[in-house]
C-alpha cells in the first residue's frame, strides 16, 4: 500500500537527536546533563499550573475556537497587535505555509537554520530556496532579497537555531521594505534577547512574526505557538486553520503564563547570565548569539566524535553536523539548571585538555 502515500513521505522526516541520549545511559548516567533540546530546564509558572489543573473537569466541551483569554492576554502583553495561535510554533509555520503555497510555488529559507521549515514547505508541495547567510551566520538584506527574488514567501529565524545570531531590526525593515513576499520571522528565541521587532508590524503589510510559549515559558509540553500577523491576513489565517486549533488546557495555561511577568524574568535573567559564563569560560569559541542556547566551534575536532565523548561522561549536546550550510565541527549546547551548565564546562575542558 506503500506506494499510496505522497512522495514527500517517503523519505525521513523530522531528526531527533536521540543517540547521545543512549551512549549516556549505556554509559551508566541514570541522571545524565539534558543540554540538547533548547528546552526550559525548569518547570512553568505556578499558576499557569493551576490554571491548567482548574480547566480539567471542563474539557468534555470543545474549547473556545477564537481564543479570546489567550489574545486578550497577548494584547495586554504586546499591545494592540492582530494575533493567531496554533498547536506550537509549528502548527503556525504549516497553517501560513497552507494560506500560500501550493505545488511548484517557491520558498526561500537564510540557512543554516531550523530543519521543520523545510519539511513543512515539502509537505505542502513547495519547494525551498536555501539563502546562505554570511560568514559570521548574520543576513545581508540586500543579498537575501536578491536569492528570494520570485519566492512567495520566507523563513528567517532570529535569534537563530542552531547559530544563536540576531538579526538587527534595521536589517529586517530592509527586507520587508525590498521583498515582494512574506517574510516569517520565527522569534522562537527572542525573549532571551533584547532586539523587539514588534513595531515593524505597524508598518510592514508583508510580515508575521512567529514566537513560542515553549522555551521562555517553560510551555513546551503543552504546544503553544502564537504570531503577530498583519491585519489584512488574519482572515485568512482562519480559513486554513483546523478547527479548535488550541486546547482548553493549553489556552489556560498560557494565559496565565503569560501574566506571570516575574517568573519569566527571572528565567530570562538566569539564561542571560549564564550564556555569558559560556562565553567566558567555554575552552572552544562561542558564537556570540541571544538564545537559550549557544553554538561552540570545536575544531579541530568533528562535532559527531565530540558528541559521543561528552555523552560518555554524561553531558547530552547537538552535533549541528545534520544542519545543511554548517561545517562539521559546531555543536550546540543548551543552557540547563546551573549543575548541568557546570557539568557542561567541567567535561568541555577535559577533552580540551586531552
Ligand atoms: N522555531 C524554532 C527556531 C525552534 O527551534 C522551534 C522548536 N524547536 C520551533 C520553531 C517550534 O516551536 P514550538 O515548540 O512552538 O512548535
Amino acid at each position: 500500500m506503500k506506494h499510496l502515500i505522497r512522495k514527500e513521505f517517503l523519505e525521513e522526516g523530522y531528526v531527533f537527536a536521540t543517540a547521545a541520549a543512549e551512549i549516556a545511559r549505556r554509559a551508566g548516567h541514570t541522571r545524565p546533563a539534558r543540554l540538547a533540546s533548547n528546552e526550559n530546564p525548569y518547570p512553568p509558572s505556578p499558576k499557569a499550573i493551576r490554571a491548567a489543573t482548574d480547566v480539567l473537569p471542563h474539557v468534555n466541551r470543545y474549547p473556545d475556537e477564537k481564543n479570546q483569554a489567550f489574545t486578550r492576554a497577548l494584547k495586554e502583553r504586546h499591545g494592540d497587535y492582530h494575533f493567531v495561535a496554533s498547536v506550537g510554533m509549528d502548527g503556525i509555520i504549516d497553517t501560513v505555509l497552507r494560506t500560500l503555497i501550493s505545488d511548484g510555488d517557491r520558498v526561500a529559507v537564510a540557512t543554516p537554520t531550523y530543519s521543520y521549515y523545510g519539511l513543512a514547505v515539502q509537505a505542502q508541495g513547495g519547494e525551498t530556496v536555501s539563502v546562505p547567510r554570511k560568514e559570521d551566520f548574520s543576513v545581508d538584506p540586500a543579498l537575501f532579497c536578491r536569492d528570494a527574488a520570485g519566492t512567495k514567501m520566507a523563513f528567517l529565524c532570529t535569534p537563530n537555531n542552531p547559530t544563536g545570531t540576531t538579526e538587527t531590526v534595521e536589517t529586517i525593515a530592509a527586507i520587508c521594505e525590498n521583498y515582494e513576499g512574506i517574510l516569517f520571522l520565527d522569534c522562537a528565541y527572542i525573549e532571551f534577547d533584547e532586539t523587539d521587532y514588534r513595531p515593524l508590524m505597524k508598518k510592514y503589510e508583508n510580515l508575521i512574526i512567529g514566537r513560542t510559549m515553549s522555551k521562555a515559558y517553560s510551555l513546551a509540553g503543552l504546544r503553544v505557538g502564537y504570531a503577530f500577523v498583519p491585519k489584512w491576513y488574519e482572515p485568512y489565517y482562519h480559513r486554513a486553520a483546523t478547527p479548535f486549533t488550541l486546547n482548553m488546557v493549553s489556552q489556560a495555561a498560557a494565559t496565565a503564563a503569560l501574566e506571570d511577568t516575574e517568573h519569566v524574568e527571572r528565567i530570562v535573567s538566569m539564561v542571560r547570565e549564564w550564556r555569558g559564563r559560556f562565553m567566558d569560560e567555554c575552552p572552544y569559541p562561542v558564537v556570540p548569539g541571544g538564545a537559550n542556547y549557544v553554538m561552540v566551534d570545536v575544531a579541530p575536532k568533528k562535532a559527531d566524535d565530540i558528541v559521543p565523548e561528552l555523552a560518555q561522561k554524561g553531558v547530552i549536546v547537538r552535533s549541528c553536523a545534520s544542519f545543511p550550510g554548517l561545517p562539521d565541527h559546531y555543536i550546540r549546547v543548551s543552557i540547563g539548571e546551573p549543575w548541568e551548565n557546570e557539568a557542561f564546562l567541567k567535561v568541555i575542558r577535559e577533552i580540551y585538555q586531552s
